[in-house]
């Protein structure tokens, strides 16, 4: 007898892992062979809708805890001095799908669950600190271009410029994709970036926003074309493998978060608009200021269960943190959301990995999957004693906002342009070495199917960077 033995899903033994229920040796098969059907069953459904876009990932489980005093910016609890937050950590490649090769060249995401004692607070990041776009109405559109076309089913570079050349706010974004950091060496190799500004309020309500940069302490690594066009035939969970390994082997990655705080006056008179995704705010203008280090220490036990249907959405603020008015990050607030109902359900925050760690008093109710008992009553206002709203404790982050309504681009400040910081990452960051393969990795790319009228609009773009770069890419790609 073994010690465990097989049961159905129902708790009861299996009969067989061998054989169907037949007529004779021979058949026919049963249908009252209830587990034969209960395993095919189970088996046809396995597979949930893969994300639309980040479909690749993977992570882990750690803690977050705070090293520096940040209380004078912002309340949360899990940022006060001393705190020690469980979290939960997912990073992803964003274009490919959920087979494919952790190392092609796209920016990683970078999405955090910190189970606060205030309900989850949740960072959906990215390695890189800005992206492509500035206003989600383009965001559709510019997922599509980097997936597959429509007839041949496949990735096409020509689409990909296209659409990035006809989108010049792309420019800052692209130059990084290109260059070393557009594939990370492995993902504890990477920085995660909030990207979007967010807002702090402290405990005397005094209002900031923030910009959050998680930064690796194992150092900045990334692999050359070369090194991640090979290992995308040689290991395409490479990135996967690398983090469940370290873990495994107790050699526990860890991101140090540093914050840039903007006073919140500061933003109205600011040179460049604080709210396009497109800037960074240089470190020379709002500088960092440490907060805390996060180390990832366990792994998942079941990656669907736990990575598949990890749900992180920037709705989950708590108090003493919220959203700004990046028109991107107001539009992800629903679009994540509406995400996760399409792919898990309407109860996808009962999912053991996406419940908070406090105490739930919801008055939602019913729905597929609901896992947690509703306890009457079960509607407010009440006169039986049920859970009631408190707006201090809330103490949502707001801000001012008027105007007629309209379709149109952010009001241009000072030093707003398309291209200047990509010409600064260039010019003034990168070393020669880097700028040498930027360049190369640009000409390979285009020199994968990009034709006219996109190729001149390319150097185009590129010559808007910087004059000289422009000058390689075209002589590069045409004296290929
Ligand atoms: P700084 O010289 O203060 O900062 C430059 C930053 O660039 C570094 O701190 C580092 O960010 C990042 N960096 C270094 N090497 C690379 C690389 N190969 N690829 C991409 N990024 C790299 O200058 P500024 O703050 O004035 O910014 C100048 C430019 O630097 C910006 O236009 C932007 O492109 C880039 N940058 C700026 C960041 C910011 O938040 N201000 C953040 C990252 C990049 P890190 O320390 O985060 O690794």
């Amino acid at each position: 007898m073994p010690e465990k033995y097989t049961t159905t899903d129902s708790g009861a033994p299996a009969p067989s892992v061998e054989h169907s229920l037949t007529v004779g040796s021979d058949g026919p098969i049963l249908l009252q062979d209830h587990y034969l059907i209960e395993q095919m069953a189970n088996f046809n459904r396995e597979r949930i809708p893969e994300r639309q876009p980040h479909a690749k990932g993977g992570g882990a489980f750690g803690q977050f805890e705070v090293t520096h005093d940040v209380s004078r910016y912002t309340k949360a609890a899990f940022l006060q001095p001393g705190a020690k937050t469980e979290m939960v950590a997912r990073f992803s490649t964003v274009a490919g799908e959920r087979g494919s090769p952790d190392t092609w060249r796209d920016p990683r995401g970078f999405a955090l669950k910190f189970y606060t004692s205030e309900g989850n607070f949740d960072m959906v990041g990215n390695n890189t600190p800005v992206f492509f776009i500035r206003d989600p109405m383009k965001f559709q559109n510019f997922i599509r271009s980097q997936k597959r076309m429509a007839a041949s089913n496949l990735r096409d570079h020509h689409m990909q410029w296209d659409f990035w050349t006809l989108s010049p706010e792309s420019a800052h974004q692209v130059t990084w994709l290109m260059g070393d950091r557009g594939i990370p060496k492995t993902w504890r190799h990477m920085n995660g970036y909030s990207s979007h500004t967010y807002s702090w309020m402290n405990a005397d309500g005094e209002m900031f926003w923030v910009k959050y940069h998680f930064k690796t302490d194992q150092g900045i690594d990334f692999l050359t074309q070369e090194d991640a066009d090979r290992l995308a035939g040689e290991d395409a969970d490479y990135h996967q493998r690398d983090l469940f390994t370290a873990i495994e082997d107790g050699n526990f990655p860890s991101w140090t978060l540093h914050v840039q705080i903007m006073p919140f006056e500061d933003a109205k008179t600011y040179r460049y608009n604080p709210f396009d995704l497109t800037k960074v705010w240089p470190h020379g203008d709002y500088p960092l200021h440490e907060v805390g280090r996060m180390t990832l220490n366990r792994n998942v036990v079941d990656y669907h269960a736990q990575m598949e249907q990890a749900a992180f959405e920037p709705n989950n603020v708590v108090p003493g943190t919220g959203l700004s008015p990046d028109k991107m990050l107001l539009a992800r607030g629903f679009s994540y959301s509406d995400a996760h109902r399409a792919r898990l359900g309407v109860n996808y925050k009962q999912i053991p990995v996406n419940e908070p760690h406090v105490e739930v008093n919801a008055y939602s109710k019913d729905g597929a999957m609901r896992i947690r008992n509703a306890t009457d009553p079960v509607y407010t206002p009440n006169s039986m004693g049920g859970p009631e709203v408190d707006p201090r404790r809330a103490s949502e982050v707001r801000w001012a906002s008027d105007g007629d309504m309209v379709r149109q681009a952010y009001a241009l400040r000072a030093d707003d342009d398309d291209f200047g910081q990509a010409g600064a990452l260039f010019r003034d960051v990168l070393s020669d070495e880097e700028r040498d393969r930027l360049a190369h990795n640009i000409i390979g790319h285009v020199s994968d199917g990009v034709k006219e009228p996109v190729l001149s609009r390319v150097f185009e773009y590129w010559r808007n960077v910087d004059p000289d770069l422009g000058k390689m890419v075209e002589e590069g790609v045409r004296g290929s």
